[in-house]
């Protein structure tokens, strides 16, 4: 497999110049196919916002889930998590935290790489790794907001995979409602001290640190959160069960507890009473790689059935030439790509710095309430075998239906895009 460090080193120098050629091609891009004009929508070396180096990379991370975790799945699904060494596999190969800066052991590069990790991971169906929580949720948290301190001593760690990262902020009786969280973080002399809990937390089970939402001024609701970084093994740091869940089988998710776990302040995350701050600037990266995972998935399920109905024989020909299946692929194509157009728009925008919080918002919503139309469409093509989980459209699935509800449930979506529309900024 090419080294995806090595490739993404030569990625930057490489970047610059595309964009210098684009600037002086009056035609933009160039002849890159868009995903409706290719052989089909996973095809590599397709869609404008990429160019050839990213299309290494795609190949290398392909590679990647095809060989070293599809195979393994199933296992990691009866056990509720992956091993470790996965993750330092993943690191070595520069799979994980590839937009932390070089001086903390990252690669410095733009959300296009990630987004490819993203792509990849869904299209492979493997949802065990909670790669994107690690490496595209929390940190970038602890390198937008971590003191020196806290960035060298544990940025390097993600991105190599030795540490696995987790971000705790739901808790049983409030998850839209963050406001309403009630894990406390009271000041102690040169400590806080931190009582209550948290809920179904990815990577919790495994992570090594885990960003913590806790109020330290509980009067000031949202605006008195503070970010506190939990390191496994703390005094009174305790994980509860992994929980079973309806999909992402292999993905861990639990319980947190803290029962008077003292820490001193150092181990703020951000300033104090800003956490709801810092949380609201790091949502729409959250937003996004959510609906393009949504997307991604939506691209594979549409393949996958097509191959499926082009093959199935029945009624003396095969299920593909019954007008009523052509037409459901046609209008799942239809779908998915016009949802991977706006997709590809808000990556684009966002490698710029350009993405606004309700446009994220747009795509998360849109995209995952796609996702699942797309799947169940593909369930129902597979007839019986579709509701098999040997049958990768299965998974697929019932991975899609927590899409609408976390990084923000789809109603929260409507909620925040409609205020853009009646309260503009
Ligand atoms: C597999 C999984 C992984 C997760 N990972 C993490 C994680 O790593 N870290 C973390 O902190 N959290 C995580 N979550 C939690 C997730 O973000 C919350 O479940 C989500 O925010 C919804 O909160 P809730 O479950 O409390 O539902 P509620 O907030 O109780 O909502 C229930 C329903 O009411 C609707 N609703 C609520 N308020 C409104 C409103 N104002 N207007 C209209 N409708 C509303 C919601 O849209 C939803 O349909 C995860 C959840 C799951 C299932």
């Amino acid at each position: 497999m090419i080294g995806l460090r090595t490739l993404s080193r030569n990625a930057r120098a490489v970047s610059r110049r595309m964009s210098t050629a684009m600037e002086e091609s009056s035609s933009g891009y160039g002849d890159r196919l868009s995903p409706a004009q290719a052989g089909t929508l996973l095809d590599i070396g397709i869609r404008d916002i990429f160019d050839s180096d990213h299309d290494m990379f795609r190949e290398s991370a392909r590679a990647f889930f095809e060989n070293d975790c599809k195979p393994f799945h199933g296992e990691w699904e009866e056990k509720g998590e992956v091993p470790r060494e996965l993750w330092k596999h993943a690191g070595d190969l520069g799979l994980l935290s590839n937009m932390v800066p070089e001086e903390y052991g990252g690669l410095g590069l733009d959300c296009k790489y990630p987004a490819i990790v993203w792509e990849e991971q869904s299209y492979s169906g493997c949802t065990g790794p909670g790669f994107a929580m690690h490496s595209d949720i929390v940190a970038p948290y602890i390198t937008n907001y971590g003191t020196e301190e806290q960035k060298s001593r544990i940025l390097p760690k993600l991105v190599s995979g030795e540490w696995i990262g987790a971000l705790g902020m739901t808790e049983p009786s409030a998850g839209s409602d963050f406001a309403n969280i009630k894990t406390t973080a009271v000041k102690d002399g040169d400590d806080y001290i931190l009582n209550g809990s948290k809920t179904f937390i990815t990577n919790g089970w495994l992570a090594d640190v885990t960003i913590v939402c806790a109020k330290t001024d509980p009067s000031k609701g949202a605006h008195g959160v503070s970010l506190f970084l939990i390191e496994d093994g703390m005094k009174g740091f305790v994980k509860g069960n992994k929980l079973k869940k309806m999909g992402m089988k292999a993905q861990d998710t639990c319980e947190l507890f803290f029962e008077d776990l003292r820490v001193p302040a150092s181990a703020m995350l951000g300033p104090v009473d800003k956490g709801f701050y810092c949380v609201m600037q790091e949502l729409p990266q959250e937003r996004l790689l959510i609906a393009d995972m949504g997307v991604a998935s939506a691209e594979a399920v549409f393949e996958m059935s097509r191959t499926y109905t082009n093959e199935r024989k029945a009624f003396k020909g095969h299920l593909s030439d019954l007008q009523t299946v052509a037409h459901k692929l046609a209008e799942m194509k239809t779908d998915v790509c016009v949802g991977r157009a706006f997709v590809d728009q808000c990556i684009s925008l966002h490698a710029e710095h350009k993405l606004k919080s309700d446009q994220a918002s747009m795509a998360k919503y849109w995209c995952t309430d796609l996702q699942n139309k797309i799947a169940d469409h593909g369930v129902q093509l597979h007839g019986g075998w579709g509701y098999m989980w040997e049958y990768d459209v299965c998974k697929h699935y019932v991975d899609a239906r927590v899409q609408s509800i976390y990084g923000g449930a789809n109603e929260i979506m409507k909620e925040l895009i409609s205020r853009q529309i009646t309260n503009p900024r």
